[in-house]
């Protein structure tokens, strides 16, 4: 059976972001419990990297996976567009109630690409509905990325993915990001050169959005920012009229520490976009969460002045009461005491790696931590070290991260540490 599914993948499936001809053939999956990941060969991985950063309650949660059993018998799909339901409504309000006060309007989408896409539409329209037509350029940090749609990737341009469609891509406007580390001695001189080059394009151009992955860029390697930073962004962006998009499709629901990274920044921006963790890792589904004075400006008597956009599965039932579950488990005593125990037990781990000469940048923000590997030792032996301990984790380039489920046991936590250090040599004991 293991032979007969390889062989047909081989044969029919074309996977994402992978060479095929060069890559290892695929893992085959065939289930999933708490952090671990059961592979058709007997193995057991723990999932270092939550599924590209989608599970926070681990695989298979009871209360998920009956939350979307129970509602697939009562109303598995509906048109959103002149219907509505009780499971969409009730995750937009209690995404409204944990998001600052304004943030309360959320129009649903399916994954992250398409929940940036909506949010440029709606601030291009923004300003389009109220008359002011050159309002119309876009900011952008380099090293972000959000998403492989057109949209999504003019935004993501500096991340390197998308050559083959350059042409493509429309103008954004990219300023430097201050990617900042432990122990970083030149943290107010990468603030101040940011904060420079995007009051220079705020000026030069009528600008509609500056949009950021905040606290932490997620693709571009996981680069990590200040609170302090975004404030000043914050107001640069406001004082010039223009909205401030926070692209939080992975730094949402807990990553960062906090709920919401715009909560851990005391920043409000105008629009917020959400996907990975909605669901828990789930289902597909995205949301973006709009300042009710910006939807009231596509209020009219008019087809014109609405938000023509949509998706065919807008706002999925079975997604909503996956989101619904995952947000109580969130919201839970333990969930919360675990979100910080990783951080915790990170935080005291990395003290070993400070001063390896091996690796570089070393950089934490709640559960997500990471680090640069200077060029001589390959990412590659690490994921493959890793791999024969039974984790996994998937470099980005030369940069090793951690981004576990909540649920992650301690011991297997620790074991990860215990692995990396014997990699770099700190320790031989594995
Ligand atoms: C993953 C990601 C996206 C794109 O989400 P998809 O669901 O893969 O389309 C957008 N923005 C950020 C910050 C992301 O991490």
């Amino acid at each position: 059976m293991n032979d007969t599914i390889l062989s047909l993948d081989r044969k029919y499936v074309w996977h994402p972001f992978t060479q095929e001809q060069t890559s290892p053939p695929p893992i085959v999956a065939i289930g999933g419990e708490f952090a671990k990941i059961f592979t058709q060969d007997g193995r057991e991985l723990v999932d270092m990297i939550s599924s590209w950063w989608v599970n926070l309650h681990g695989h298979c949660n009871k209360v998920i996976a009956n939350a979307i059993a129970k509602q697939a018998s009562i109303l598995e799909q509906v048109i959103f567009a002149d219907f509505t339901h009780q499971p969409a409504v009730m995750l937009a309000t209690k995404l409204a109630h944990l998001l600052p006060k304004d943030l309360s309007r959320v129009f649903y989408s399916d994954n992250g690409s398409t929940a940036v896409e909506v949010a440029l539409k709606i601030a291009l329209q923004y300003f389009s509905n109220s008359g002011d037509y050159s309002r119309n350029h876009l900011i952008a940090f380099d090293g972000g990325y959000h998403g492989d749609t057109v949209g999504a990737m003019s935004l993501g341009k500096s991340s390197g993915y998308f050559r083959a469609w350059e042409n493509l891509l429309f103008s954004v406007e990219m300023v430097p990001y201050p990617a900042t580390w432990i122990n970083d001695d030149a943290i107010a001189e990468k603030e101040e050169a940011s904060l420079v080059a995007l009051s220079k394009a705020l000026d030069v151009n009528k600008v509609a959005a500056v949009i950021i992955e905040p606290l932490i860029q997620g693709a571009g390697g996981m680069r990590m920012c200040r609170p302090e930073f975004l404030k000043n962004v914050a107001k640069l962006v406001h004082d010039a009229g223009a909205l401030l998009v926070f692209d939080e499709v992975m730094t949402g629901f807990g990553r960062t520490g906090a709920l919401f990274a715009c909560l851990k920044s005391a920043v409000v921006p105008d629009i917020i976009c959400l996907s990975k963790g909605l669901t828990g890792g789930f289902l597909p589904m995205g949301a973006t969460v709009i300042k009710e004075s910006i939807y009231q400006a596509f209020l009219g008597d008019n087809l014109h002045h609405a938000f023509l956009h949509g998706h065919s599965y807008t706002a999925n039932p079975l997604g909503c009461v996956a989101g619904l579950a995952s947000l109580d488990l969130l919201l839970s005593k333990d969930c919360q005491f675990r979100i910080s125990n990783i951080e915790t037990i990170c935080r005291n781990r990395i003290k070993a790696l400070l001063d390896s000469r091996k690796i570089l940048n070393l950089r934490l923000t709640g559960t997500v931590v990471a680090f640069d590997l200077r060029d001589n030792i390959t990412a590659e032996r690490f994921r493959k070290m890793f791999l024969d301990n039974g984790f996994l984790i998937r470099p980005l380039g030369s940069v090793i991260y951690f981004i576990p489920p909540y649920c992650i046991d301690q011991y297997d936590l620790n074991r990860a540490w215990d692995i990396l250090e014997e990699i770099l040599g700190l320790r031989n004991c594995i």
